[in-house]
């Protein structure tokens, strides 16, 4: 496998708009710096630990996008450097992230995270949650969250009418959201679904940023 061709054959084929996120959990210093110096500068991971670990020994203009369930004790860990929470599944997470962030004194971007996959297993909101925590009187005092847009994870099938289907209500939960909170905020404008197998389908249905691992570095160890 051939990190920088398989970038290049990936980018060749989305459109410009779209973001790639590179999946870096697994992979080795050694692997992401091949990424980086392909000109990448967006990695995602799903780990604190590993994560924490990476950031120390890379370059520091990495942007760092956390997309994996993010315990509560552990958010401190990774707020004073991380450029992107896409995993926001909770509002007991959403308060720890506010109050850790003020304690430093940033602003933290963050995506919230939705479920939409039939399998139970997937972390995520559901749209009621989702409209409970951006009318809630502590959301709308918080002064050190960004919300960008919405996270999300299809089915793990080969399916497709499944994938799309699941990704096509995303994207109108994305507008619905948008026209009801944020209808004059454009930082509210990303739609992070897509991942190796279904980003073609999730470009299609609207989203602007895909999380890509697989097609990038191979198939990754089981461990
Ligand atoms: C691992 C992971 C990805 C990347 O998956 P690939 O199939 O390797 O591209 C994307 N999003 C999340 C949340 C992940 O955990």
């Amino acid at each position: 496998m051939n990190i920088r061709e398989n970038l290049e054959s990936l980018c060749r084929t989305i459109p410009d708009h779209v973001k790639v996120i590179v999946v870096s959990k697994t992979q080795g210093p050694d692997a992401i710096r091949e990424a980086y110096s392909a000109g990448h500068r967006f990695f995602g991971e799903n780990k604190v630990q590993e994560l924490t670990l990476k950031s120390s020994v890379l370059p520091c203009d990495i942007q760092w996008h956390f997309i994996g369930h993010l315990q509560t004790n552990k958010v401190k860990m990774i707020l004073p450097f991380i450029h992107l929470i896409q995993s926001i599944d909770s509002m007991k997470l959403l308060k720890e992230v506010e109050k850790e962030a003020a304690k430093i004194g940033r602003v933290i971007s963050c995506l919230l995270q939705l479920h939409i996959a039939s399998e139970e297993t997937k972390f995520g909101l559901d749209v009621h949650e989702v409209f409970q925590i951006l009318e809630s009187p502590e959301y709308k005092a918080m002064r050190n969250i960004r919300i960008k847009g919405l996270m999300g994870m299809a089915t793990f099938t080969s399916d497709e009418n499944l994938i799309r289907r699941e990704f096509s209500s995303l994207s109108d939960n994305f507008n619905k959201i948008k026209a009801t909170f944020f209808p004059s905020d454009d930082e509210f404008s990303e739609l992070s679904m897509g991942m190796s197998g279904d980003y073609g389908i999730a470009i299609e249905e609207g989203s602007t940023m895909i999380r890509i691992g697989t097609a990038i570095f191979g198939e990754r160890p089981n461990h």
